[in-house]
Order: C-alpha cells, then sequence, then structure tokens
C-alpha cells in the first residue's frame, strides 16, 4: 500500500475558507428568506470583467493555434523572452529597477509559486537542521501551510500555529508591520500590501529588512500581489526598490488582483541572479539556477494565449485598463472604510490594499462577530482569527464586490454595532 506524506495530516482542520462557507450555507438553509440578502465581502475574489485586452489577447492566442501558420507547442518552460521582457521593462526597469528579462519566471500564479518555491529549499524542523522560517501572524496561510506540506514545521500548536515557526506579531501597536527577528531566522516571507491587513510598508520599513537579511544571510520571501494598490508613490510596491534586494530577496507577483486574472491563471516570480543559498556544508549556490532547474524539469511552463495576455497588460492600453480595475476597488475600500468609521469602529488598510482590517467591537471575539454580522445583516466577511492567533479580535472585509453590493454592506455595519448595543 502507498506511504502517505504524513505532514499533511498535521494541517489544522484545512483552509478556513471552507468553514465560512459552511457556516453562509448553514445560515441560509435554515433562513430560506434571508439567503439572497447575504453579501459576501469574505474571500479576496474579484469580481469585475477582464480588461478588453486581455480579452482580445486571449482570443487572438486561442485562434494562433488554431492556424498552421500561427500554431506553437511547447513553449520555454519560463515563458517566452518577449513576454519577460514586457514584464522586466514595465513593472521593473520603467521604474528605475535592475531586473532583467532573464530574472522573470512566468507562471500560472502565486500560489503555486509559493508553494512550488519550497520545493528548492531545504526540508525538515529547525530541530532538524532545516531553515528557520518567519511569517508574520496574522499572514495569508498559504505561505505556513506549504511549510507544513513540506516537513519545514512541528505539529499544529493548540490555539493556532506550528512548532518550530517564528511567528513576528502584527498589531496596531507596530502598525502591522512588524520589525526583523532579534532571533536568528533563514527565511522570511513578507507581503505588502498584506492580505489580510491592508498594511503597508515604509521604504525604510523594508530597508531595515533587507538591511537585516543582508547582515543574517537570510531570505526574504516577498509577495507583491497588491502592489498595483499603492496609492502614494514614496511607498515601495517592490522589494527591488531597496538597494542590495537582489542580493537577499525574490519576489511573487501576480496578475489576480490587478488584472482580474484569478480564473485566467497568471503571475511570476522575479528570482535575481545575485541571489544565493548554502548546501548544509555552507557552499553557495545560486536560487536562479535551482529554480530555473525546477522549471525546466516540473513544468512546461504557461499557455500561449495566457502569455499573450500577460503581454497585453504590459502595454499602455493594459496598463491603463489595470489602473481603472485598480481604481474602481478602492473606490470600494474607501466606502467601507468610511463605514466602518462612521459606527467608530476601528480601521486600519484600505487606503494602499484591496482589504479593510477592523477592530471587533467591544472585545467580541472574531468568530462571534463572523456570527453576528451574518445572522444581523447577512454580511460575510472573513473572522481574523482565520490568519493567526494575532488576526483574533480582528476581521477582514474585502474590497472585492460590484459597487452596490459594497455601498448595501456599508450600510449594513451599522447593524452590528446597533446589535451590540442593545444586548
Ligand atoms: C490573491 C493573492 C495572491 C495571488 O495568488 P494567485 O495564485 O496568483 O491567484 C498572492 N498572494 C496573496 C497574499 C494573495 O492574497
Amino acid at each position: 500500500m502507498a506511504i502517505v506524506n504524513e505532514h499533511y495530516l498535521k494541517l489544522a482542520s484545512g483552509y478556513f475558507f471552507p468553514e465560512i462557507s459552511r457556516r453562509v450555507a448553514a445560515f441560509a438553509e435554515a433562513n430560506p428568506a434571508l439567503a439572497p440578502r447575504i453579501i459576501r465581502c469574505g474571500v479576496g475574489d474579484v469580481t469585475e470583467p477582464l480588461p478588453a485586452v486581455a480579452v482580445e489577447a486571449l482570443r487572438s492566442g486561442a485562434e494562433d493555434l488554431g492556424r498552421r501558420e500561427a500554431f506553437r507547442g511547447y513553449g520555454p518552460a519560463t515563458g517566452y523572452a518577449s513576454v519577460r521582457e514586457a514584464i522586466a521593462r514595465v513593472d521593473f526597469r520603467e521604474r528605475g529597477i535592475a531586473i532583467g528579462a532573464d530574472e522573470v519566471f512566468l507562471s500560472d500564479g502565486s500560489k503555486p509559486d509559493a508553494s512550488a518555491f519550497v520545493e528548492i529549499l531545504a526540508s525538515g524542523t529547525p530541530a532538524a537542521g532545516g531553515n528557520r522560517i518567519a511569517v508574520c501572524d496574522p499572514v495569508y496561510p498559504v505561505y505556513v501551510d506549504n511549510n507544513v506540506m513540506a516537513g519545514n514545521t512541528g505539529p499544529a500548536l493548540e490555539g493556532g500555529g506550528y512548532e518550530g515557526l517564528t511567528y513576528l506579531p502584527a498589531t496596531p501597536a507596530n502598525g502591522f508591520v512588524p520589525e526583523p527577528p532579534r532571533e536568528p531566522v533563514d527565511i522570511a516571507f513578507l507581503c505588502f500590501p498584506n492580505n489580510p491587513t491592508g498594511a503597508v510598508a515604509t521604504r525604510s520599513q523594508l530597508a531595515r529588512w533587507v538591511d537585516w537579511a543582508l547582515a543574517h544571510d537570510a531570505l526574504l520571501c516577498f509577495d507583491a500581489a497588491y502592489e498595483a494598490y499603492v496609492r502614494d508613490p514614496a511607498l515601495p510596491r517592490s522589494i527591488f526598490e531597496i538597494r542590495g534586494a537582489e542580493r537577499c530577496a525574490m519576489e511573487f507577483r501576480s496578475f489576480s488582483k490587478n488584472g482580474g486574472f484569478t480564473g485566467v491563471r497568471a503571475g511570476y516570480t522575479v528570482v535575481p541572479k545575485a541571489l544565493e543559498g548554502r548546501t548544509r556544508s555552507g557552499t553557495r549556490v545560486s536560487l536562479h539556477q535551482l529554480w530555473s532547474r525546477r522549471w525546466a524539469t516540473c513544468s512546461n511552463g504557461v499557455s500561449w494565449p495566457v502569455q499573450k495576455a500577460m503581454e497585453a497588460l504590459c502595454s499602455p492600453q493594459g496598463q491603463a485598463e489595470m489602473r481603472a480595475l485598480v481604481d474602481f476597488y478602492m473606490g470600494n475600500a474607501a466606502i467601507l472604510r468610511e463605514a466602518c468609521r462612521a459606527q467608530g469602529l476601528r480601521v486600519w488598510g484600505g487606503e494602499h490594499a484591496p482589504y479593510v482590517w477592523v477592530e471587533c467591537p467591544r472585545g467580541l471575539g472574531s468568530w462571534d462577530t463572523f456570527d453576528l454580522l451574518l445572522a444581523e445583516a447577512q454580511l460575510v466577511v472573513t473572522p481574523g482569527a482565520g490568519f493567526g492567533r494575532h488576526g483574533e479580535g480582528f476581521f477582514r472585509i474585502s474590497a472585492f464586490n460590484s459597487r452596490a453590493s459594497v455601498e448595501e454592506a456599508g450600510r449594513r455595519v451599522s447593524v452590528l454595532v446597533n446589535a451590540l448595543a442593545q444586548k
């Protein structure tokens, strides 16, 4: 009989979004009259149609495959040079960042990239000589779960988290941007603008992380999925805006939240040629080389129509359409933020991110707040506790929705406050 990867069995009751779906479905079944009123501001998935340039590129890419003269079979595993070049130019060089086309690796999204990148790093718990890995708390659960599945942690801990991981509390006191740890760490996962808190790191905060990583020979895995949501040009949109980052950081990028590609599937990683890891015995190894090798063996790349769509998003027209899409969601975020503030709730995020992070009123727990909002207002949010211990006492509202739903959701926030006032 096949022996399974038992690390999967450590995963704490699974991803918490299924639990949200379960509670919403149970409520809808018990209250059929209220079910049509439910507004979902829980899962962070886009709602608006694709930019027209992307649709046209997907269509023409599909047509290419249907014509003998334009047909293409296998492409390069890490993407066509012209697409990698367009990305390196538009997302980096035109912003003064020296990233080469051969440092850009095209993929079907950041979630699979975050999983795959763990494969080129040593596995095992810190106690068994593996990497010491730091994550912020609360955190996008994907970074944690991948490391659990790879055997890089101990078992789940009572009350959240896993043995062997280093958790960096993100709290109101540090503006949800943790300082680098004092204890030794080999790899840190960072995400700014942040999911779930909406916090964004300043240039000097990121510079402290880069200086720390260079001083301690640590690797930063920087998730920039929400970079397009940064409104203030003084705030960094890439870790590579920080001097020295090419020697200590890699970056995850996605077309999901800027181009609305959550269902198309497209993203990329930036792994600089100067970036190194080491063997257990201390020999330095190019991570760019290992990552290239991994792609050559494990993938045949991204489909031609999708690569064409990525390139189209890099055109001036594509950039303008993406900006319009992001502006729309940021308009939603402003409405939700103001609605919560008007009710006297403490609110963070929503200014450079499509997420509004709200403190639960009157010391309520985050699942209790979730249940109350569902029952009293038919409003679905994400309980902060699902993102980690330090997410307890908060909830996340996603700005990914139609304008009409967001305006209605904003009005219903008052129901939470009123319901509590009557208790
Ligand atoms: C949505 C999201 C992504 C994007 O994932 P894809 O697989 O590219 O759709 C990456 N990181 C974070 C934190 C996200 O919220």
